[in-house]
Parts: structure tokens; sequence; C-alpha cells
């Protein structure tokens, strides 16, 4: 970028030149409802649940479409406050903020948190929102190995041990689909008087007894004091929240700059949220369903000898390395009525580009088999 021209048409004509002879250049489309979904994160199947359609319809309509003012002046409702406490619940904290995505959540709690003085440390391959929000605050960032304890150790130590310290590592990654080691995190960080934040934006609904992700109450707050969760990937809404202390909470409600000057979540959203959540409860079948997909497309693609990435968990990353692969297989695929997010750089490493699988609770047998034997195809027309 350093060597753009001042005059603006003319940066923006050599950013976008610079990008399409990358081969990186992005194109939206709009989504086929004829296409199996295999690139969207709705993991339980609840994005289309009329349940949900419903109680957002009725939260509408006795709450408004619209908030029509910020948390703290007067949009925050009951319907966002009795939210707010089935989250913090379900994840076994003493209290939840709500905001309205995981991005603004992310930069409203490093930016909060953290300042010049505030020692940061992230995980190589976290989203980019944890990244942003560092650099926001102003904080020392430096990012570990991915999952790599003792690189993170070594970072630590060499820090001033009164320097406020706070770890940062996604729980499930987003484009690799493993799970960070919550445990050992959180004893390094005690071990070092650091925080841990966890964003477990991929775990919520779908890892954890009760769908309560890879923290939950699996770990008490005292060992992960922040906990970022979002709401539009299992839940199948939108919008995000932080649970934590009551101190944290407060913290956050004074000082975090994308909660205090955001318009609250829609309420009909809100009210949608407690209705997924209440599916979340009263049909575990949904996480058992898609564990059996997950095992079933494990299976059979370790048969065909598929480049699947090691992850357990609904993100399935078909490793094919070369970005112009990544596409021809992504459109091959669209075109057999099969979508996959087709992963490129800048959102993963050079040299990583990857089709990113995700299965859904609601991929039968025939769905996965379809998949499977395109790609199977796919593999085959290349080697032939
Ligand atoms: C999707 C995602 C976010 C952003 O959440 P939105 O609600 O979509 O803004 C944050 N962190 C991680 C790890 C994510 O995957």
């Amino acid at each position: 970028m350093s060597t753009l021209s001042t005059a603006w048409p003319q940066r923006l004509a050599e950013a976008a030149a610079e990008r399409r002879g990358q081969g990186l250049w992005r194109e939206r489309r709009t989504r086929g409802t004829d296409l199996v979904d295999f690139a969207g994160n709705d993991y339980l199947g609840l994005a289309n649940d009329p349940r949900l359609a419903e109680a957002q319809a009725k939260g509408a309509r006795r709450f408004g479409t619209g908030a029509a003012a910020s948390h703290l002046v007067n949009g925050h409702l009951e319907v966002h406050d009795v939210l707010e406490r089935r989250l913090a619940e379900l994840v076994g904290r003493p209290r939840a903020l709500l905001f309205s995505t995981g991005y603004m959540a992310n930069l409203g709690t490093l930016q909060a948190l953290c300042d010049e003085a505030t020692h940061v440390f992230q995980d190589r391959l976290n989203h980019a929102s944890l990244l942003d929000g560092a650099k926001l605050s102003g904080a020392r960032s430096r990012r570990f190995h991915h999952r790599d304890h003792d690189d993170l150790e070594r970072l630590l130590a060499r820090t001033p041990a009164e320097a406020a310290k706070l770890v940062v590592s996604d729980g499930v990654f987003s484009m690799d689909g493993d799970v960070a080691n919550i445990s050992a995190l959180a004893d390094l960080s005690a071990r070092h008087g650091a925080w841990l934040m966890i964003d477990d934006a991929h775990g919520l609904g779908v890892l954890g007894a009760h769908g309560d992700g890879c923290v939950g109450r699996a770990h008490d707050v005292e060992r992960v004091p922040i906990l970022v969760g979002t709401l539009g990937k299992a839940l199948g809404t939108g919008g995000a929240f932080v649970a934590g202390s009551e101190a944290l909470i407060e913290h956050l409600i004074q000082f975090a700059r994308p909660y205090v000057y955001t318009t609250a979540q829609p309420p009909g959203v809100a009210a949608a949220t407690l209705a997924a959540l209440d599916i979340l409860a009263s049909e575990p079948e949904r996480r058992e369903r898609l564990r059996d997909a997950i095992d079933y497309f494990r299976h059979e693609a370790a048969l065909l000898g598929l480049p699947l990435a090691d992850s357990f968990t609904p993100i399935q990353p078909l490793m094919l390395a070369d970005t112009g692969r990544v596409m021809r297989w992504a459109v091959e695929l669209h075109e057999a009525g099969l979508a996959v997010g087709a992963i490129r750089p800048p959102t993963v490493p050079c040299g990583e580009a990857r089709l990113r699988i995700t299965l859904c609770a609601k991929h039968g047998r025939e769905a996965l088999d379809r998949l499977l034997e395109n790609l199977s195809r796919l593999q085959g027309e290349e080697a032939g």
C-alpha cells in the first residue's frame, strides 16, 4: 500500500489491481436456496426453525422492530435483560452482557480492558476481531504459535511480573476447527498472573455437556474470567455476549465503546435467541445428529484419502493448499448444488488455502454422500 498514489480514484484502482493480481479478489454471491449448505455456521439447523421465526415476530410486535436507542439511553428492554440472564446461566457465569455482533464484543472487551501498558498474547490463528480489538486498545500485542503452550510460556516469562497480562484465544478455531486446550491455557495464565479470554463463537451450542461450549460450566469464571459467545452461529440468530464476573460486566458497560455507542439489538432477535436457548435445552438430539454427521463424514473422507484437517468439530477443512485449486473445486461443487466456503489468504496464511466444509445437524446421509461423491470425483479428475 505504501507505493499507492495520493489521488483517491487511482488509489482504489491500484489496490484492486494488486488484489486481482494475487488471485485474491473476493465476490459475494447471493445465496441460492437450491444449494445444500456446507458453508454456513448454522450447526444445529436453528436459523430456519419456524419457532424462532415466530418468537422473533412476536418479539417485534410486543417490543418494536428496533430497540430505538442504545442500552444506556433507553434501548435496554426486558427481553434483553432476560436473555442476558439466560446466557449467563448457560455458561455458568455470574453475568453476561449482550453485544450487537461478535466482532463488536471482541473490539469492545479488548478496548475496555487494555491500554498501552497491557501485554496481550494471542494465538496466531485467532479471529480477526480479536487482533483488531488489541490494536484498537493500543496494547502491546504478541502472537504465539498456534496452540503452542511452550511458545506462550516463553513470551509470558519475558514480560515483567507486575505488568497487566491478557491471554486471548479462540475456543474452536474458525478456519481450522481444532479446539484450544482450555485447561492448559488456564494453568499457564494463572501461573503468570494473566487473565484468560476465550472466544467460543463456534463452540457455543455445539460442544459441552449442555451445548455450553468448550469453556462453559466445565471451566469456572476464576479460571476463564472472560468468555465471549456469539449468537449468529449455532444459535441461529445474531449478536453476541461477553460473560464473566459482576465487576467485568460493569466495567464493560462503563468503558466498552462498541457497547455504549450503538443501538441495542432488535428485541425480536433477542426473543428468537431465547427460543433457541429453549430448543438447545430441550432437544439434545440435535447435537447427537451433528456428532453423527461429523463422524460419518470423517470416516468416509478418510477412506477416500481426502486431505481433511484434524478436527472433531463441525468445521471440516479440506486442505487443498493452492488458491486456484480451491476456487476450481468450489465452483465445481457449486455447479453440483453444494455450497462450501473457499478460504484464501489473507483469511488464512499463504499456502494454506482450503475448502471450509461445515456440517449441520440437518445433514442426512444423502446430503453427505452427495458431497463425498463430488469430492471424490474432483480428486479423481485431478489425479487422472
Ligand atoms: C464469527 C466470529 C466472530 C464474529 O462474530 P459475529 O457475530 O459474526 O460478528 C468472532 N469470533 C470468532 C472466532 C468468530 O468465528
